[in-house]
């Protein structure tokens, strides 16, 4: 019968222990191994399970006919993860049996989960906020005198307008992000020919670039490059990549873009000049709303999403972003997609 109970637990994903009335381990399954060691069967339960919920809940279950729940922390690997624990009384004379099954069921990633979405509620409360502040001081202040005053009218107008364009652009990336996620999953089988969507973003940058006075250079070699991609996907990649390149670039300074292949892979390179970037925040630039400066980032017009799309866009090409800068030594940006015909797709 144990051996039976045996099987039919190992076959189930989550740890699962039976313990006998006494709190003795009669089985247990492979996941519950793995957690908390090899020879569990035969050891006291309270030797394995100590956690003072755990235990409470194992007390109120004896003599109950339900499932009794709480939540434990189990070091996994000197990391701490959060378990439901469940557990219920059997008795099944027929089959000789009584005692305690018990289950643990990982939710970390369900809390890191509502972690991430409670902090991007608030990010996005934030992001909203300062400018809606801004817009709504400037609406009191031309109600009052100021309207009277063209100079001061026209200048808070002029502000009203810069602020209402942050929030339309928050919003527009707002909504290209969850557009991307939505379908990262299906990874796109046309052909895309890489000149073609640099070129078209080069258009849409040449008049930020021309503010700057930033020399912006193309090398596409060879020059029939094609991937698999959605083509407005690819190009809002290379447009964040090179309107970066130009915001933090620096003034009168070059970017460079390149593309070359590599066996079966397609690279494209976008290098500035600017001040570079501190290894510490390289590993969270694709973060939500992760900025190394947020006052120069506002003053340049940034959301803070631009990378965090790269990288969405870049997960469902099946390619790779690595970032690549120093301090002082300008930044290097590298994408690399599946090159189309190499059966990737
Ligand atoms: P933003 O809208 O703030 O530019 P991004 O997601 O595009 O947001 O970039 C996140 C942050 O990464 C930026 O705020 C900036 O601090 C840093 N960053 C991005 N590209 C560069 C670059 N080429 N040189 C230096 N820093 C950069």
């Amino acid at each position: 019968m144990l051996n039976a109970i045996e099987c039919i637990i190992d076959c189930l994903p989550e740890p699962v222990i039976v313990a006998n009335p006494d709190l003795r381990i009669l089985a247990a399954n492979q996941s519950a191994k793995q957690l908390f060691g090899r020879n569990l069967v035969g050891q006291w339960l309270l030797s394995v399970i100590r956690q003072p919920e755990a235990l409470d809940c194992i007390a109120r279950a004896r003599g109950q006919d339900g499932i009794l729940e709480t939540i434990i922390t189990v070091s996994e690997q000197n990391l701490d993860a959060e378990f439901k624990f469940a557990v219920r009384q059997v008795e099944a004379p027929d089959y000789q049996l009584s005692g305690f099954v018990l289950t643990l069921t990982d939710i970390s990633k369900i809390n890191d989960a509502e972690q991430i979405r409670r902090d991007f509620v608030a990010n996005v409360s934030h992001e909203l906020r300062s400018p809606l502040t801004s817009i709504k001081g400037f609406i009191e202040t031309l109600k009052g005198d100021s309207w009277d005053d063209a100079l001061s009218k026209s200048r808070f107008l002029g502000i009203m307008e810069t602020e209402t364009e942050r929030m339309s652009r928050l919003v527009s990336d707002l909504l290209a992000l969850s557009s991307v996620e939505a379908n990262e999953r299906i990874p796109p089988r046309d052909p895309v020919e890489l000149a073609q969507v640099i070129n078209q973003t080069n258009v849409s940058l040449r008049q930020l670039a021309a503010a700057n006075d930033s020399r912006i250079e193309f090398t596409i070699d060879p020059e029939k490059i094609r991937v698999y991609g959605d083509f407005d996907q690819l190009k809002q990649v290379f447009q964040n990549l090179i309107e970066n390149a130009i915001k933090y670039g620096g003034e009168r300074e070059s970017v460079s873009i390149a593309a070359t292949t590599e066996a079966d892979t397609a690279r494209v390179v976008v290098v500035d000049q600017g001040d570079g970037i501190e290894s510490i925040h390289i590993p969270r630039l694709t973060e939500r709303f992760y900025r190394v400066d947020s006052h120069r980032s506002r003053e340049v017009g940034g959301t803070g999403l631009g990378l965090a799309i790269v990288k969405h866009i870049v997960n469902r090409h099946r390619g790779r972003l690595t970032i690549e800068s120093e301090p002082g030594r300008g930044s290097r940006f590298t994408v690399v997609l599946p090159q189309y015909g190499t059966g990737e797709g």
